[in-house]
């Protein structure tokens, strides 16, 4: 058993990312100012949107994304029922309507098919998350959106530095954004934090005066020597700036973004190689030709029905051998709130709810040595081998 405890995901936080911190704290200029600025250009730079605006979490981002483009009270939102409960929370929060529309059960992406169905005249949006970092079918979501005026936000939380048919993930379009975020468990991080990338310029104006109180754009600068002090509140908005303390780490960290998704890939290639022909686990289906998967997690599923135990039981025992693993997720619908108001219940989304009970992310982080690697492949083998049915 290893000595230390090895957690499912740490993100890599380099010494220039520490001292640029320091020296920002130093500067006197804490919040949103030159070096949000600055990572917002890198950011629209990396991923070709015209617009990209950082934010204090992708949570903020989804709920801003949606009231920017006029998404509310009477709309329906379609979203998949396999991710994390910031997706629908934000489509509550703007006053619409959550709509699920299930999974595909090979690559846990919303099904296109799904979507269409679950259209009615309410339906104003479709939020495709792109699960663990593989890009969802943009092909056939973007023919649904365009034949029934819908707009699209992907929440590409997982998505950073993923590329769907050689386009990397955030290079915007009309009736489009692009919401990812920089918690510490994601590709790159800010502490916590998360960007927008959009073309609409509109819609973008819209963002810079929402994410800080409706104040006037440039109102942020107000305190120093060039700036305004008289500014004026054009809509009620919210309190989601992000501070530049965030900003100099995410500069640091997106300078590294395609050096770390190389080495995650590197762990997720090793991991497919191990468990490829081992009873008990079946390894993500592989990736659609001419899309790149940026490895956020690797969560496979527990082939159950050929096993003595359930997901949980085998969690635990990982634990057990200090190795730390994680759930993404239970589905969407199997929460009580959602049941209690939606009407939502088990059996709904079956192919959802078929993965829920079988995933789970094991260790995966830029900074794991190949020993690490090896110890969870022999430690899942072992515990999987004893376990068979
Ligand atoms: C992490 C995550 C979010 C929320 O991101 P925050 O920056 O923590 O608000 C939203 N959707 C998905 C799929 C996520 O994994």
């Amino acid at each position: 058993m290893r000595k230390d405890f090895l957690p499912f995901s740490r993100p890599t936080v380099d010494e220039d990312a520490i001292a640029d911190v320091t020296a920002c704290l130093r500067s006197g200029w804490l919040t949103t100012g030159p070096k949000t600025i600055e990572f917002e250009k890198m950011f629209q730079e990396y991923t070709g949107s015209k617009y990209a605006v950082a934010v204090n979490s992708a949570t903020a981002g989804l709920h801003l994304a949606l009231l920017a483009f006029g998404i509310g009270k009477g709309d329906e939102v379609i979203t998949s029922p396999m991710t994390f409960v910031a997706t629908v929370n934000t489509i509550i929060f703007a006053g619409a309507t959550p709509v699920l529309a299930d999974i595909d059960q090979k690559t846990l992406n919303i099904l296109p098919q799904n979507i269409e169905k679950k259209i009615t005249p309410k339906t104003k949006a479709i939020i495709p998350v792109h699960f663990a970092g593989r890009p969802c079918d943009m092909s056939a979501i973007e023919t649904i959106a365009k034949k029934h005026n819908l707009l699209i936000i992907e929440d590409a939380a997982h998505a950073i530095g993923a590329k769907w048919q050689g386009k990397k993930i955030g290079l915007a379009g009309a009736k489009k954004a692009t919401v990812f975020s920089f918690h510490p468990t994601k590709n790159i991080t800010t502490g916590e934090g998360g960007m927008i990338c959009l073309d609409d310029e509109e819609a973008a104006e819209k963002l810079y005066i929402l994410r800080q109180h409706g104040m006037s754009k440039g109102a942020w600068n107000r305190y120093a020597a060039k700036g305004k002090a008289h500014y004026d509140v054009i809509m009620p908005g919210l309190k989601y700036n992000m501070m530049d303390i965030q900003a100099v780490i995410g500069i640091s960290q997106l300078k590294r973004l395609d050096k770390f998704n190389a080495r995650r890939a590197q762990i997720a290639a090793r991991y497919n190689e191990a468990f490829k022909n081992t009873a008990g686990i079946m390894i993500p289906a592989p990736v659609t030709q001419g899309d790149t998967h940026c490895w956020h997690i690797y969560s496979p599923l527990l082939d159950t029905d050929k096993l003595t135990i359930t997901r949980d039981e085998f969690m635990k025992l990982m634990g057990a051998q200090n190795i730390g693993t994680a759930l993404h997720y239970l589905a969407v619908h199997e929460f009580s709130y959602y049941q209690k108001t939606y009407g939502w219940k088990e059996g709904d989304f079956p192919a959802a709810e078929y993965v829920a009970k079988r995933i789970v992310s094991l260790p995966l982080f830029t900074a794991m040595t190949d020993e690490d690697v090896e110890e969870v492949i022999l430690t899942v083998k072992e515990i999987l081998a004893k376990h068979k049915k």
